[in-house]
């Protein structure tokens, strides 16, 4: 399956995007079709489908995409943010590769839609 998916295949430099950050565990990059001023995504490099799959071995590389995802919105400009973990395609979820969204520069609403 990783061989099919579109965000392995980001890791993998197979198809473009806008890379922000990179080191040996993630990558982030700016969404194709941004929802906010800032809309960035933060992808571990191992293929997870989603926060389903994450096991006690992720734990590290998850909380580290929290970590470097706060640390562009800050760099980029924009303190304040939202992030969103979509599960499931009932969620919203629509590319099965876990990604964590970063969205700032906008005021958000609640509930979300
Ligand atoms: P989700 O709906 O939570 O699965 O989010 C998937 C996100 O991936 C959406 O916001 C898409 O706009 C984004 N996306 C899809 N293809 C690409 C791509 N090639 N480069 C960057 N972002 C993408």
């Amino acid at each position: 399956m990783p061989e099919n998916c579109l965000f392995c295949k980001i890791v993998r430099g197979e198809i473009p995007a806008e890379k922000l950050y990179e080191d040996e565990d993630v990558v982030a990059f700016r969404d194709i079709a941004p929802q906010a001023p800032l809309h960035v995504l933060v992808i571990p490099k191992k293929h997870l489908d989603g926060p389903a799959a994450v096991s006690a071995e992720d734990e590290g590389v998850v909380g580290k995409m929290m970590r470097v995802g706060n640390e562009i919105a800050v760099r980029e400009g924009f303190p304040q943010y939202r992030t969103v973990c979509n599960n499931g395609a009932q969620a919203g979820q629509t590319v099965f590769h876990l990604h964590m969204h970063i969205l700032g520069g906008r005021s958000m609403a609640w509930p979300p839609g």
